[in-house]
């Protein structure tokens, strides 16, 4: 259930009108990084968590719900932006000392757009903020990583976040108003705790790597393929131990002549590791039953019941 408080979680201010600044901020109202795709991802991981994990379902609705609240700060700050409304807009630029200098209806217009950047707000949404990005590409849900995987869905939220971190830093550098700033702080701060949410979430699942329940082929989890000459770099990512599964990394200097003189890896012995191919699949096997234990007992036999009201037990219709 949701309930709509009309005061904003933080309290946005502009100190006057910036039409073009609204328009660039639109990318955090209606783009790939931005708040809804931010709400809309964390709501539909919640579905799959609530059972296995009531924990994690807490955790991904309270921050999609403070994801929704960023967005309504993000559509009144546009809004705030954009000033007087569409119609209003137009009377004043017909007005302003530029309109004396421009002649004819054409040389208006294209101030208006040039103004604007994005003329839809004038457009096709009444002077309102629009579900697009700062270009004008509309949102889609394309943008949503979800896959009921919940170590795979809180790493994905943490490249989210990273994502959207990163975009309030570069919008924070084309505005000077102070309030605007303040809100842009405030919002990329949250997305700066929300990383360290998931990744201590993640952190209470565990093995937590790799993804999932199949442990993959020891023959290859710490290959390096050297697939180009000339200056080859050398670090923690292909040599000393991996970081996860802790093995030796095994550099292939020449993938040509290895990959060849391996029949396509047919004849590639495993080095470097201390898994073995028995060790795997029994990993695998314990895995698979834990999960499976783990998902049907936390699923009622019959009755199900979301919420936690006092009728559990009333039947249907009485
Ligand atoms: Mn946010
Ligand atoms: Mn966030």
């Amino acid at each position: 259930m949701f309930y709509h408080v009309k005061e904003l979680q933080f309290n946005a201010r502009v100190s006057k009108p910036d039409p073009k600044f609204a328009s660039m901020l639109l990318e955090q109202f209606g783009g790939a990084n931005g708040e809804l795709k931010a709400a809309l991802q964390y709501f539909v991981q919640a579905f799959p968590a609530k059972m296995p994990y009531p924990d994690k379902y807490d955790m991904l609705m309270d921050i999609a719900t403070e994801e929704f609240s960023h967005l309504e700060i993000v559509g009144a700050t546009i809004q705030m932006l954009l000033g007087p409304t569409a119609g209003e807009l137009k009377d004043q630029a017909d007005q302003s000392e530029i309109m004396d200098l421009l002649k004819g209806k054409a040389a208006k217009e294209e101030f208006i757009h040039k103004a604007m950047v994005n003329p839809q707000f004038f457009d096709l949404n009444g002077g309102g903020p629009a579900y697009t990005d700062s270009q004008g590409n509309p949102w889609t849900a394309a943008y949503v990583t979800a896959n009921g995987d919940l170590t795979v869905d809180l790493r994905s939220n943490m490249a989210a976040e990273s994502r959207a971190k990163i975009v309030y830093e570069y919008l924070l550098q084309f505005t000077d108003d102070p309030y605007v700033k303040e809100t842009l702080r405030f919002l990329m701060t949250r997305e700066i705790a929300h990383f360290q949410m998931f990744e201590a979430a993640l952190e209470t699942i565990k093995p937590n790597f790799p993804q999932g329940v199949l442990q993959g082929d020891p023959r290859y989890s710490n290959m390096y393929f050297n697939m180009s000459s000339g200056a080859d770099f050398r670090g923690p990512w292909n040599e000393g131990q991996s970081p996860q599964l802790g093995e030796s990394w095994q550099y292939v200097d020449d993938p040509i002549r290895y990959v060849m003189e391996s029949d396509g890896l047919q004849l590639h012995k495993s080095t470097g590791t201390p898994r073995t191919q028995e060790q795997v699949e029994q990993m695998n096997k314990e895995l698979g039953e834990r999960r499976s234990s783990h998902i049907r007992g936390s699923i009622p036999k019959a009755d199900i019941q979301w919420s936690n009201y006092n009728s559990r037990n009333r039947e249907p219709g009485r």
